[in-house]
């Protein structure tokens, strides 16, 4: 089995192993990847989405997975034309794959379909959101599309909440596009995951990520200093709860839209006291999560994902382990206002499990720090402490000069629902 994994980050480097340690033993590339992902996946010769179709073509892959959101919304979309080419996909088609690009669709969608969320009106002008804020603070803006995560913002104050407007809406840092004004949910956010094949689904272990920068989560929002994944980081009957208000009436939803869906869906969501809340979709796994919840995942995830991408729904592939994986991440010095690379990372040869996000192999064969977001060591245990305590004993032996990095990941905020 020949399978392409599509991306470069730390997710990828996960996805990549967690699909080549499959027991096919498939042949894994990687587009673009990274030096660290090309150690362990086959590189590809493209330098597009057309010439990548092309190239698995030639290649006759038997799949592929995508791991980045953009390819699946750029130009006519990865799946769309994995489906025109007779290539099965791992990841939805871009129409369907606006519930993540456009948080006016994702919003209307779980209004329509009776979905629990916060309530959002979507505005064009300033002085429309202004009216929409009415001066109910805490209020949550966001900007409707893709923002690298940077585009929402909970405003406790008007002086907040001006500011956004006039960076989003006046001087148009994401471009153009509409924007959100939401109501403010409270309460422990958590990651679900589901492999969504048509109208069936299998919902994999829970994660919860640490989005600030700082311990005591303080600081700014990043794309994630961490992750924590266990069964039973949520208890049984909220996360049956989730299935049945969330998961099962999305995934209905869809089928009912007419928007095809096979691949990997992320609900980003809230337990409110009202009950567990959407606060967005991702139409992939998330990024550090993944690298969390794949330590996890045992079975068959190659031939899962190949017999789903065909439309064949095979559960019994998949085992899920009952432990806890903690994942820790190190970023380089400025991140995530900026980020320093060329320093030289020290100690990976120490560490049991590293998925590489911004590293690179420099001329005389050194690693060195290459992104915001450098690695994260991961490891796991039979309970929570135990994977908390090797995942930061992993972490404690990576160093290189300006590393962040905090040592509350898996163990603050950590209320079991
Ligand atoms: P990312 O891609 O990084 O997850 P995003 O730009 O897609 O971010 P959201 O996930 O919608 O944005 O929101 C980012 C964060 O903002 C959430 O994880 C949550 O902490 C906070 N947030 C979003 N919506 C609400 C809400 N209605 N009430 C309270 N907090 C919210």
């Amino acid at each position: 089995m020949k399978i392409l994994v599509v991306g470069k980050g730390g997710r990828e480097h996960a996805l990549v192993r967690a699909l080549g340690e499959s027991p096919v033993a498939p042949e894994v590339f990687c587009f673009p990847g990274s030096d660290a992902i090309l150690r362990m996946a086959k590189p590809v010769e493209a330098d597009g989405l057309e010439s990548l179709i092309e190239w698995m073509k030639q290649a006759s892959v038997d799949l592929c997975v995508a791991g980045e959101e953009s390819y699946l919304v750029t130009g006519e979309g990865l799946a769309n034309l994995c489906e025109e080419a007779g290539i099965p996909c791992w990841g939805p088609p871009k129409e369907s794959a606006q519930l993540e690009a456009s948080k006016a669709f994702a919003k209307a969608f779980l209004e329509r379909h009776g979905i629990p969320t916060g309530k959002a009106s979507t505005v064009t002008t300033v002085d429309e959101a202004r009216a929409a804020i009415a001066g109910n603070y805490p209020v949550v803006l966001k900007f409707d599309g893709l923002a690298a995560g940077k585009g929402v913002a909970v405003c406790t104050d008007e002086g907040m909440a001006e500011e956004f407007l006039e960076e989003v809406m006046v001087q148009r840092r994401f471009g153009a596009g509409d924007l959100l004004v939401e109501e403010c949910l409270t309460g422990p956010e958590v990651s679900v995951f589901a492999a969504v094949i048509d109208d069936r689904y299998v919902i994999f272990t829970p994660a919860r990520d640490y989005k600030r920068l700082g311990e005591g989560d303080l600081g700014p929002n990043t794309g994630g200093m961490g992750a924590v994944a266990s069964r039973k980081l949520v208890s049984s009957e909220v996360l049956e709860q989730i299935e049945a208000t969330i998961v099962a009436p999305t995934v209905a939803g869809l089928k009912k839209d007419g928007l095809p869906y096979r691949g990997f869906l992320y609900f980003g969501l809230m337990l409110t006291p009202d009950g567990p809340k959407v606060i967005e979709y991702n139409c992939r796994f998330g990024d550090p999560e993944c690298q969390a919840v794949m330590p996890l995942v045992g079975g068959d995830l190659a031939s899962f994902c190949l017999a789903g991408a065909k439309g064949e729904f095979a559960p019994e592939l998949l085992r899920f382990d009952e432990g806890w994986s903690v994942c820790v991440v190190l970023a380089s010095a400025g991140y995530p206002e900026s980020s320093r690379s060329g320093d030289r990372i020290e100690g990976l040869d120490q560490v049991s499990r590293v998925d590489h996000a911004g590293t690179r192999l420099n001329a005389e064969g050194v690693w060195e720090t290459n992104g915001g977001r450098v690695l994260a060591a991961v490891a796991g245990g039979q309970d929570r402490a135990s994977a908390v305590a090797a995942a930061h004993a992993e972490a404690d032996k990576i160093t290189f000069e300006g590393a962040q990095r905090r040592r509350d990941i898996g163990i603050l905020h950590f209320e079991e629902a």
